[in-house]
C-alpha cells in the first residue's frame, strides 16, 4: 500500500519535524504528490520543544549501561542514518548542521575514579566483545583535548559517539519542509480526542494524523515529562572536540561543544516533571562540574540557563502506535533519547506505512 498522499502532524519538534521532511523528501524522489502539514502549539521563533532544549548527544555506548540493550541497538542504526541525512538536508542549507563524530570521552576526577572504573565494567557487562571504549592515558587525554584539566590521570574513550547542531537542525529542517511544499502552521493546538481536531482547521481532508506532541500528549497517553536542566557558557579560552562526560559519585554530568565558542553542560537525569526555571542548587553543580573540567571555565560567561521536559513512557522506551481504521498514528517516548533513536524510528514508521 502507498504512503498516505495527505498527512497531518502534530508538533514541529524533534519527531514531526524529521518525520515531515523526510515524508517530502522521500514524495519527491519518488516523483509523487504527498501534502504533508505540521501543525505547532508554539511559535517556531521561540520554541518549546525539548528537541531545542537538549545536547544532541548521539550516544548509544554511554546509554548502554543504563538502558534497555534495544536502545542501544537503535542508537546504532540511528549513528549510520545521521550522516547520511544530513548530507542530504546540508545540500540545500545556507548554514549546514554541524555533526561531529569524532567520539566521546569520559572522565573523573582522581579522588572519583572508581566512578570511572564502575562505568567500564558496566559497559562490558553489557556489550561484552562489543565494547570498543578504549582507556586512554592522562598524556592521550591530553594529546586530545589539550584543554582538559591536567589532572585527569586517565580517561575513557567511547568511538563513534557523535552530537549534532540541534538548533540549526530545527531551522534548516523548517526551511527544508516549506522548501518541499509543506506547510508549517504556528500556534496552531492539535488535539487527539481520538480523532484529531484543530481549531479553524478541518483535519478530516487529511489520510493520516500523526501525533508527535511529546509531552504534550499527557492528557491522552500515559506519557510523562522528565526534567533535563541545562548550563550555556561561552568562552573563546577553551576550545573542547568532544562531548566530555563527568563522573561523579552524585551526579553525572556531560557538556558539549557548541557553535560560537559556546558549551551546553547538563546532568543527564533529574528524575521531576517540573518544567520551572533552573534551581540554585543545579546551577552551582553544573557550574562545578565545568569548573572541574577546567578552571579557566570560571572566566566564562551564563549565556543560557534552560529547563525542559523529556516526553517518556513509565518503561522510558519508546512506541509507535498505529490505528490504520482511525487514521492516525503516534511516536512519543523518546525520552532522552530523541537523537539517538529518532532516526531510526521515523525510517521504521515509514516503512511500516509502505508495507502497511
Ligand atoms: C535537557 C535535555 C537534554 C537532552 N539531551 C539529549 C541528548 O543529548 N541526546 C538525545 O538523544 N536526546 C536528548 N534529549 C531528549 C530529546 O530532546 C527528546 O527525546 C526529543 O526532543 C523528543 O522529541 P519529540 O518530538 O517527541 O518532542 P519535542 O522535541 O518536545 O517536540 C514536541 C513538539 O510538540 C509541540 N506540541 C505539544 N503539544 C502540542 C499540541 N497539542 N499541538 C501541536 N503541537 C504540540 C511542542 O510545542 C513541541 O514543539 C534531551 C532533552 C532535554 C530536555
Amino acid at each position: 500500500m502507498p504512503i498516505p498522499s495527505s498527512i497531518a502532524i502534530a508538533g514541529a519538534g524533534l519527531v514531526g519535524s524529521l518525520l515531515a521532511w523526510r515524508l517530502l523528501e522521500d514524495a519527491q524522489q519518488s516523483g509523487l504528490k504527498r501534502r504533508v502539514e505540521l501543525f505547532e502549539k508554539s511559535s517556531l521563533k521561540h520554541p518549546r520543544a525539548a528537541a531545542h532544549t537538549a545536547a544532541a548527544m548521539i550516544s548509544p555506548l554511554s546509554e548502554v549501561v543504563v538502558s534497555e540493550r534495544a536502545i542501544y541497538d537503535m542508537g546504532i542504526c540511528s549513528l549510520g542514518l545521521w550522516p547520511q541525512w544530513l548530507s542530504t538536508l546540508n545540500k540545500h542549507s545556507a548554514t549546514p548542521v554541524a555533526y561531529n563524530n569524532q567520539g566521546s570521552l569520559v572522565v573523573a576526577h582522581p579522588s572519583d575514579e572508581s566512578e570511572l572504573e564502575q562505568f567500564a565494567q558496566d559497559l562490558h557487562f553489557h556489550l561484552q566483545h562489543e565494547n570498543t571504549a578504549t582507556w586512554l592515558t592522562g598524556h592521550e587525554l591530553r594529546q586530545r583535548e589539550p584543554d582538559l584539566n591536567q589532572q585527569f590521570n586517565r580517561g575513557l574513550l567511547l568511538p563513534d559517539e557523535a552530537f549534532l547542531d540541534n538548533r540549526q537542525l530545527m531551522i534548516n529542517l523548517h526551511q527544508r519542509i516549506v522548501a518541499l511544499g509543506g506547510k508549517i502552521h504556528e500556534n496552531a493546538e492539535m488535539q487527539f480526542q481520538p480523532q484529531a481536531v484543530c481549531d479553524g482547521f478541518d483535519l478530516s481532508r487529511f489520510a493520516l494524523c500523526v501525533d508527535a506532541r511529546g509531552v504534550g500528549a499527557a492528557q491522552s497517553q500515559a506519557v510523562r515529562g522528565v526534567r533535563g536542566e541545562v548550563l550555556w557558557v561561552q568562552t573563546p579560552e577553551i576550545k573542547l572536540q568532544h562531548a566530555v562526560r563527568l563522573m561523579h559519585p552524585r551526579y553525572k554530568l556531560y557538556i558539549v561543544p557548541k557553535p560560537n565558542n559556546s558549551f551546553i553542560v547538563g546532568a543527564t537525569e533529574i528524575e521531576s516533571q517540573d518544567s520551572s526555571p533552573v534551581s540554585v542548587q543545579s546551577m552551582m553543580e553544573l557550574c562545578s562540574a565545568l569548573y572541574t573540567l577546567n578552571p579557566a571555565f570560571a572566566e566564562a560567561r551564563i549565556i543560557e540557563l534552560d529547563a525542559n521536559l523529556r516526553p517518556s513512557y513509565l518503561n522510558n522506551m519508546p512506541a509507535i502506535h498505529h490505528q490504520p481504521q482511525q487514521g492516525t498514528a503516534s511516536i512519543n517516548g523518546l525520552y532522552r533519547h530523541g537523537y539517538l533513536l529518532a532516526p531510526h524510528l521515523i525510517a521504521q514508521f515509514i516503512d511500516s506505512l509502505k508495507s502497511a
